[in-house]
């Protein structure tokens, strides 16, 4: 194995999942490298109709600029009373520079709305690896369901976490420590198929 395959670049300019997928990540071999490194790196148009689409999209596309095998993720909030809005759209769900706050704001002003009463909705993420020459070599999902709460709590994680209240709890992410989201979010679901995809690879 070449020292150049030990390399993996976390294909995001997302604090907060890169502050995650670095988390997953730590104990691999595997010396992490950033977009930020790669100031001329255009960023990959996300024009699919899926998390997974999007994912590979992502990996490709930073693979192929940087020459470095590439991990994207893909992820987003599926309502079932907005019939799985924001889901791909969760980014960009207020406006391209619209903030969490905003976003969480339509999102709920949208739910209220809605006739339908009932608040499930799951937490999708897509990962995908690419190989330096743009190939997909695995491509994973993770999903973490719950409901969304009636109003913002917490601080903790970022995007949508302050209302979402996953399965078997009664706080939102915003309010549950970071080492529970590590177990049993959307993220950390598809990381755990990661590592082993990695570990399988490296042999380690
Ligand atoms: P993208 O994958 O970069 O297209 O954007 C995903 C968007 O979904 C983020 O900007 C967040 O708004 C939301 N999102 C994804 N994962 C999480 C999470 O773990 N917590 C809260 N929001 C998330």
């Amino acid at each position: 194995m070449s020292i150049d395959r030990m390399q993996l670049l976390i294909a995001t300019k997302n604090a907060g999942k890169i502050k995650e997928l670095s988390q997953f990540l730590a104990d691999l071999p595997v010396n992490l490298r950033s977009i930020n490194e790669f100031p001329n790196v255009i960023e990959a148009e996300e024009t699919g109709a899926t998390f997974a689409e999007n994912a590979a999209l992502k990996a490709q596309s930073y693979a192929l600029q940087t020459g470095f095998w590439a991990l994207a993720d893909d992820s987003g909030l599926e309502v079932e009373a907005l019939r799985g809005a924001p889901g791909i759209f969760s980014a960009r769900y207020a406006g391209e520079n619209a903030t969490d706050e905003e976003k969480i704001a339509k999102l709920l002003r949208e739910l209220n709305s809605t006739q339908d009463k009932q608040r499930r909705a799951r937490f999708v993420c897509a990962m995908a690896i690419s190989n330096e020459k743009g190939e997909i070599k695995f491509l994973t999902e993770g999903v973490c369901s719950g409901q969304i709460a009636l109003t913002t709590s917490g601080i903790n994680g970022f995007g949508y976490d302050p209302i979402f209240i996953p399965d078997g709890f009664e706080q939102t992410f915003g309010e549950l420590s970071g080492e529970v989201k590590r177990e049993i979010s959307h993220r950390a679901r598809a990381a755990k198929k990661i590592i082993r995809y990695l570990r399988d690879f490296y042999a380690v």
